[in-house]
């Protein structure tokens, strides 16, 4: 088994930045966070799931920008 660098899961496969995924920052720190993520409570739509690559899907979370910027542009 080849680890893959865990760095990977914390960047957002749309934009290149650090998705501040608070479920990532607890399974790399060990550190339980207080706050849930806003992951949980931002909806990603198929549109932009659609625009991961493959290989990124499942492998890395998308970042608040991106996903709020998708809602906004449909005018949610
Ligand atoms: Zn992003």
């Amino acid at each position: 088994m080849t680890a893959r660098a865990n760095s990977e899961s914390n960047i957002c496969p749309l934009c290149g930045h650090i998705n501040h995924c608070a479920m990532e920052i607890e399974r790399e720190s060990g550190i339980k966070q207080t706050e849930p993520c806003w992951c949980t409570a931002v909806k990603f739509d198929a549109d932009l799931l659609d625009r991961v690559p493959p290989e990124k899907r499942n492998l890395a979370c998308i970042c608040a920008a991106c996903a709020t910027r998708s809602v906004a542009s449909k005018g949610l």
